[in-house]
């Protein structure tokens, strides 16, 4: 029998080994986000990226563009290609289901104190971070830093606790100032994303989804939602693309599942005002005296 202190740094050398995959993949795929190029081609590369580098897409690629936050993924066959987008590109990569989750804002708009706000934010609330600290502490230099640029954290956002085959666990990390927070602990897996905006600072659900996970398995009669059900396997509870999934009767079957329970959307989040939103987010283990970020 392996003992639990190998189990366990066995456990964190694949949390380390998915955020070492995650960087590479974003540094590269960072550069191919420019006005002209197809969203779809930059999903493909890193999707596809993240697994000759030994590791899994955690969820589809998120490309979220301008007012959208995040939950934005191209669909098959997507001809969209960027404009003067603020570009939101989130990435997430897993090693048997332990995940890297990490994003960044690169802007084709002209707006460079919106993505610092952002990503100073970040960097502040990891400064802070160590075994002991409450989750209120991070969600206050969240907001103190971005409000520093005359902007706002999108409040109704958080960063989050990350598990096996789960992208979101408590606790959640807030972006504003709280009440009452939770404190971290030595060996916490944390993912940390402020989202900073010049609009309202709140999101709400848009009317499209492209992103769906699993929520209940359940029987279905349809025979095309039977056998997607079956595709969906593979990803346990973890977010899949609808451009990922085989189907003559896709719409239908996707429908069906989701009025038996059995499938979750994640509609794109988007701005309330319509604001310009920036986003920087970095997967970070909670050590005695700080963090080590897995996704550097
Ligand atoms: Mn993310
Ligand atoms: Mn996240």
């Amino acid at each position: 029998m392996k003992d639990k202190l190998q189990e366990i740094e066995e456990i964190i050398g694949k949390y380390v080994t998915a955020g070492k995959i995650l960087s590479q993949v974003r540094d590269e795929a960072k550069d191919k986000i420019k006005i002209g190029a197809r969203l779809l081609d930059v999903a493909e590369f890193v999707e596809q990226r993240s697994i000759e580098l030994g590791g899994q897409p955690a969820f589809p690629c998120n490309i979220s563009r301008n007012d959208e936050a995040a939950h934005a993924t191209p669909s098959a066959g997507d001809e969209t290609v960027f404009g003067k987008d603020m570009v939101k590109l989130d990435i997430g990569v897993h090693i048997d289901g332990y995940i890297a989750d990490a994003a960044l804002t690169i802007d084709l708009s002209g707006n460079p104190d919106l993505v610092k706000a952002s990503e100073d934010a970040l960097y502040a609330a990891i400064d802070v971070i160590k075994s002991g600290v409450d989750t209120k502490e991070i969600g206050a230099v969240i907001e103190d830093t971005i409000t520093g640029y005359g902007l706002k954290p999108v409040s109704n956002l958080t960063g989050h606790g990350l598990a096996q085959y789960f992208t979101h666990t408590p606790p959640g990390i807030p972006n504003k100032h709280i009440e009452h927070g939770v404190i971290l602990n030595k060996g916490d897996i944390i993912a940390i994303e402020p989202f900073a905006t010049d609009g309202f600072g709140k999101i709400a659900d848009g009317s499209w989804a492209e992103i769906y996970h699993t929520v209940a398995r359940k029987p279905v009669r349809l025979p095309a939602a039977r056998k997607l059900m079956k595709q969906m396997e593979q990803y346990k509870t973890l977010p899949f693309a609808k451009r990922w999934l085989e189907s003559d009767k896709l719409d239908f079957a996707l429908i069906q599942l989701e009025r038996a329970g059995v499938i979750m959307s994640y509609p794109v989040l988007k701005e309330v005002e319509g604001g310009l939103i920036s986003q920087a987010e970095h997967t970070v283990i909670v050590t005695d005296d700080g963090c080590d970020i897995t996704t550097k």
